[in-house]
């Protein structure tokens, strides 16, 4: 590759808020065959926003709110900002929490008052053996709109459901269609439900999902692509994609998401916007095609 064609390639895409970090990474883009997307705020706006408030049998709506936004005050995770936000847009007064711990992937807890209130998935639930069986059918239906379904308990008592709602980002359905028409394989990775990965992936048009992802694991799912033959371009905004943008034969980082990823990422997309990849995935053809 000769350098000159490489850097007015570079320079393009700039131009079109495309950062592009060097040549090995305009080259090695070229010859991508599978696009990893990380669901939240990649593939939507990584703005979610609490939608309803079900409080199980004995409980009550407003008080459950107020205890899940207590503990999520000491949270900086999008779910905890959406449920902090929801509570003071009703209104409503937050308790102080003490003993605040989290387990990423899981969710969080705290002392709220006399009791434990722990919010987050059903990992978390089931590991503390807490029965949602009576939220189950509230979160399924969450679920398959593509929202997801926060628990919350009380001691070792499920006391509701809060579910939040991300938006996919307007441009993504046609930025995962080019892709596709590139014939590249495009697959979501999420730390979120397995319905909720699907609901929000059938209304992309993507038809394979990896969900259910602890932080930890985003990295090894992408190693596992590449050993199965795949050129790995992975696609996140959050500190915990970090990891797998390193390990991604090109790691595509979110302007708009954490500086983390984008130390760690071969190229940045400066709105966040997914029309930035199918651009750059055009620039390095074209530039690669110059240079032969
Ligand atoms: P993503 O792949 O979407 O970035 P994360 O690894 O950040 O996912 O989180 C995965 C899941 O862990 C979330 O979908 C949620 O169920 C749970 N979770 C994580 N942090 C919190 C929190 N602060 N409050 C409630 N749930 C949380
Ligand atoms: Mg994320």
């Amino acid at each position: 590759a000769t350098p000159m064609s490489i850097m007015v390639g570079v320079g393009r895409g700039a131009q079109a808020g495309v950062l592009i970090k060097d040549a090995e990474a305009l080259e090695r883009l070229e010859k991508i065959t599978t696009i990893v997307l990380d669901k939240t705020g990649t593939l939507t706006e990584g703005r979610p926003s609490l939608q309803a408030v079900i409080a199980a049998a004995d409980a009550d709506e407003a008080e459950l709110l107020r205890w899940a936004a207590a503990v999520e005050s000491s949270s900086e995770h999008p779910l905890g900002r959406a449920i902090v936000e929801g509570a003071k847009a009703r209104d409503l007064s937050i308790p102080p929490v003490a003993d605040f711990d989290s387990d990423p992937g899981l969710g969080v807890w705290g002392q709220v008052g006399e009791s434990t209130i722990r919010v987050g998935n059903e990992r978390l639930m089931e590991r503390h053996q807490i029965d949602v069986t009576a939220l189950q059918q509230a979160a399924e239906q969450a679920r398959d709109r593509g929202a997801t379904a926060v628990f919350v308990a009380a001691g070792s008592t499920a006391a509701g459901l809060l579910v939040v709602e991300d938006a996919i980002k307007a441009t993504t359905a046609d930025a995962i269609a080019e892709l596709r028409a590139r014939n590249l394989r495009v697959v979501m990775l999420t730390g979120d439900n397995e319905r909720t990965a699907r609901a929000v992936a059938g209304r992309l048009g993507i038809d394979e999902t990896i969900a259910d992802v602890l932080p930890g694991d985003k990295a090894d799912i992408v190693s596992r692509l590449q050993r199965e033959g795949a050129i790995v371009a992975m696609a996140g905004d959050g500190i915990n994609d970090a990891p797998a943008l390193a390990q991604a034969d090109v790691g595509i980082a979110m302007g708009t998401g954490t500086d983390v990823a984008m130390e760690s990422a071969g190229v940045t997309l400066v709105s966040g916007d997914l029309q930035g990849i199918v651009r750059a995935v055009r620039l390095s053809h074209r530039t690669m095609r110059n240079i032969r």
